[in-house]
């Protein structure tokens, strides 16, 4: 089913993204900024967060 697909498609485009906690925007991967291997910062107001594990 084509549109069974495109809803589990956009679920894990969704789970990708990361929202920061303090601004709510929403990183996508190619901006996002890993500090170290448990925390990594928001590209738009430098909010330093752990993100939730997937
Ligand atoms: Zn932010």
């Amino acid at each position: 089913m084509v549109s069974k697909q495109k809803i589990n498609r956009e679920k894990v485009l969704a789970a990708l993204n990361t929202s920061c906690p303090k601004c709510g925007y929403a990183i996508p991967p190619a901006e996002i900024r890993r500090i170290d291997f448990e925390r990594m910062e928001c590209p738009r107001c430098g909010e330093k967060f752990t993100p939730k594990k997937v």
